[in-house]
């Protein structure tokens, strides 16, 4: 599966492979009896909403406790701090997504910055980052869009410049979600105005660190009303060669490791990293909760659930998750893929378009009352407007679903170039 399996193990690190039935059970038997008490304050819909200390280390002490018990970063291998497992992941994954458990919170650094350090890391680096973003000691940050570079990433003008032995970070990110929390930060900044591609470099940043001292965090607020999205201000950040991952002008081929890690997951990924959708689809926005909503809504006189047309919108969502649950389990067995990377990239645009299909049947199904707040007394399951403004955030991010089909065509497909 291209880049996202395990494909070397490192020097005198022998890899178990995973006994399915005796690992599946260590975890449900774990989450059984493990899973953290809910808070006594509200959890925002991902992680990347994370507003406040009491969210962050609730579910940060949830990831720690799920690392412990081998759950997270089960095919990392020991020496990186991981479960030394081969093909673990995916049935945490599952284990994790049945019994309900909150997501996890460092979402960056386990989609993005683990794969992306373990597949171009230095042993040094592998060893330092990796164990802290498993256990959620250390929160990372993604820093690679800016003003004018989003689809267009390759345009990135952050720019790091060679003096003597340092690197000296000048630039402009925005959409940066956890920013505000985050100690690390993976960044894609600019070594070479002359090269589009080949100009590019991507570094790991302290970015807590260095608040005040050559970083400024600036929130930004959502059309929900939430928090998590800030800009990153750079102001001549010096850092040294140990922040390079990579070679200086291949921060292009690290970002593309990367964001296939964002956009399909894969066996390294636990639930809740990939763009915070990962991890939840059935559980807590995917369509399994639409027929008791639909049963409880009262719209003219009778039950949501008597309207035939609700009833065949839903039965199809359910049909559609069933199809993408189906693809996940297909993923996991690279015989069944006719091309390397096919599920990976269709992973992200199938799940963010079903949930936000889901959240938009569902404000139907609640008709008038999807008009109100959700801190409105007495709402129907109250969360589903907020869901359906949250949505689109996840059709947009990590590469809208204009950018994944002109992807799936080009990549897969063999179809022209789009431009
Ligand atoms: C919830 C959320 C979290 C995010 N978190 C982060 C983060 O942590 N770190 C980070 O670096 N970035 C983050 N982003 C930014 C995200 O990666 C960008 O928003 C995304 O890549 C789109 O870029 P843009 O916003 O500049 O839109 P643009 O690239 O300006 O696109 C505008 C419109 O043009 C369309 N378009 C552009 N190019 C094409 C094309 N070639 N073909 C067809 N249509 C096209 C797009 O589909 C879109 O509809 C986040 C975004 C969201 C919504």
């Amino acid at each position: 599966m291209g880049v996202s399996t395990l494909p070397h193990a490192p020097v005198g690190e022998p890899l178990s492979s995973c006994d399915d039935t005796a690992f599946r059970m260590h975890c449900r038997t774990w989450l059984a009896g493990n899973l953290p008490p809910p808070p006594n304050f509200g959890l925002p819909v991902s992680a990347i909403e994370i507003a406040s200390d009491e969210q962050l280390t609730y579910l940060r002490n949830w990831q720690r406790a799920a690392y412990d018990a081998g759950l997270v970063g089960c095919d990392y291998p020991a020496c990186y701090g991981g479960g030394g497992r081969t093909d673990c992941q995916a049935i945490a994954n599952e284990e994790l997504r049945s019994a309900g458990a909150p997501y996890l919170p460092n979402i960056v650094g386990l989609g993005m910055a683990a794969p992306a350090i373990y597949h171009h890391g230095t042993e040094a680096q592998k060893r330092r980052f990796i164990p802290g973003i498993l256990s959620a000691d250390e929160i990372w940050c993604q820093g690679f869009s800016e003003p004018g570079a989003g689809s267009d990433l390759a345009n990135v003008q952050a720019f790091a410049e060679r003096r003597d032995d340092r690197w000296v970070i000048h630039g402009h990110k925005v959409w940066t979600s956890l920013a505000q929390f985050a100690d690390w930060m993976i960044l894609l900044a600019r070594t070479d105005r002359g090269h589009k591609y080949r100009g590019l470099s991507y570094f790991l940043v302290p970015i807590a660190a260095a608040l005040g001292r050559g970083v400024e965090v600036r929130p930004l607020i959502k059309m929900t009303g939430g928090l998590g999205f800030n800009e990153v201000l750079f102001d001549g950040l010096e850092v040294g060669d140990d922040a390079l991952l990579d070679q200086p002008g291949r921060g292009w081929s690290v970002a593309m490791t990367t964001l296939l890690h964002e956009r399909g997951g894969g066996p390294l990924v636990t639930p809740g990293a990939g763009v915070g959708l990962a991890g939840d689809a059935s559980q807590t926005r995917g369509p399994g909760g639409l027929p008791a909503l639909a049963r409880s809504c009262v719209r003219a006189g009778r039950a949501a659930a008597d309207d035939p047309v609700i009833r065949d919108k839903i039965v199809r969502l359910l049909i559609r998750e069933r199809g993408f649950l189906a693809t996940e389990h297909r993923a996991g067995h690279p015989v069944l893929q006719e091309h390397p990377q096919r599920l990976q990239l269709q992973h992200k645009l199938l799940l963010s378009e079903l949930l936000q299909d889901t959240a938009r049947v569902a404000c139907e199904i609640q008709g008038m009352a999807s008009t109100l707040h959700r801190s409105h007394p007495g709402l129907v399951a109250g969360e589903w407007s907020h869901k359906y403004m949250n949505s689109y955030g996840f059709t947009i991010a990590a590469g809208t679903s204009e950018v994944q089909r002109n992807i799936l065509g080009e990549r897969v497909l063999g179809l022209a170039k789009s431009k």
